[in-house]
């Protein structure tokens, strides 16, 4: 199957600064792909290489099998959706939303026609009317959604899009936007650097550091099996094991990995294991509480349900780990 979109070995080089070096990856049509990494690690741009607002310092891009370099962004099958959604004030809705069709010498009946539509599709039927300022965050960012989706791309590229929003009105776009990604079947190619909001949405993660992907794969793969200390640290903060502890517990000295939900934490002498720590700090967040252990001087985090009882600072524990919980990664930075 052709991909929607295929960058070979493409690099953006800012003087010595390397945006991206050398970054492989092919985007499967109808996905929803997710681009997670820290604050300067390369995501932002490589959405504008795909979207033709820059170009590679060298490799290539495809997009649907044709070569991309040379072609200007309007003559690409890709939509943007900027963070701060770029609405004309001046405009209504319903005139922000049929401006490219516009463009597009689309005659005004039949733009306003598919503009009301993607109204309708992002749930804003009754909106047309009002100017942007008289929205609000969550409402500008649908008529933003409508104004690249009335184009009828084959990607939509969305560069932090509910980076605006509160985390209520960030949890529900979440949803909305899965479900709207789902029903148009477009190729949705999103940017964050929210772990949770990249887990729970995309199909697929590119996870990004100095510019080069660390780890390609789904929620699931990059959460359980991260190949790096890198990965295993920004995806969910897991707890990095050095070789040394792992060699005491499996008989290899590699860097493995240990999620805090898998351990199991008790008082201490109430379980045959032999680790035993102290408990450092312990944080409430809700539905879990998030303890910091020293076991001998290696600190391990354990994310225990609230529901439980759960030991305070300076009281002395036991954990527990089944074997296979930790996962011993390929890469060692
Ligand atoms: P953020 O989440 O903060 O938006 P990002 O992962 O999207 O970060 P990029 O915006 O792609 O990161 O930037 C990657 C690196 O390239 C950064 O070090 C940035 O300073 C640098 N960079 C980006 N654009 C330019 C430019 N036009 N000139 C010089 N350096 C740039």
């Amino acid at each position: 199957m052709t991909a929607a979109v295929s960058l070979q070995k493409v690099s953006r080089h800012f003087g010595l600064v390397k945006a991206m070096d050398e970054v492989d990856l092919e985007i499967v049509p109808g996905e929803f792909f997710a681009m997670l990494g820290p604050s300067g690690s390369g995501k932002t741009t490589c959405l504008r290489l795909i979207a033709g607002f820059d170009q590679p310092s060298s490799g290539h891009i495809e997009i649907f099998g044709e070569t991309a370099e040379g072609v200007p962004p309007y003559r690409r099958n890709v939509n943007t959706v900027f963070q701060d959604y770029a609405l004309f004030p001046h405009l209504n809705v319903i005139q922000n939303v049929a401006f490219s069709l516009m463009l597009k010498k689309v005659a005004k009946a039949e733009r306003l026609k598919q503009a009301a539509a993607a109204l309708e599709t992002v749930k804003l039927g009754g909106y047309g009317e009002r100017r942007p300022g008289q929205l609000s965050g969550g409402q500008r960012q649908r008529v933003a959604l409508a104004r690249a989706i009335v184009n009828r791309p084959k990607v939509l590229l969305l560069d932090e899009p509910l980076g605006a929003l509160d985390l209520k009105l960030r949890e529900s776009m979440q949803e909305e936007l899965k479900a709207l990604q789902k029903s148009l079947g477009i190729t949705f190619i999103f940017v964050t650097h929210d772990q949770g909001e990249a887990l729970s949405m995309a199909d697929r993660v590119a996870v990004f550091n100095d510019g080069k992907v660390q780890q390609i794969g789904t929620p699931e793969e990059i959460y359980k099996r991260p190949q790096s200390r890198f990965v295993a640290d920004f995806v969910g903060s897991s707890n990095v094991l050095a070789p040394d502890f792992v060699q005491s517990i499996l008989g290899v000295r590699r860097w493995a990995s240990l999620r805090p939900e898998a351990i199991h934490v008790m008082a201490a002498g109430t379980s045959a294991s032999r680790m035993t720590g102290t408990i450092v700090t312990r944080s409430y967040l809700g539905a879990v509480v998030r303890l910091l252990i020293d076991l001998n001087g290696t600190s391990l985090h354990a994310s225990v349900p609230s529901s439980e009882a759960v030991p305070g600072e300076g009281e002395k524990v036991t954990l527990g780990f089944a074997k296979d919980a930790i996962h011993l990664m390929e890469n060692e930075k």
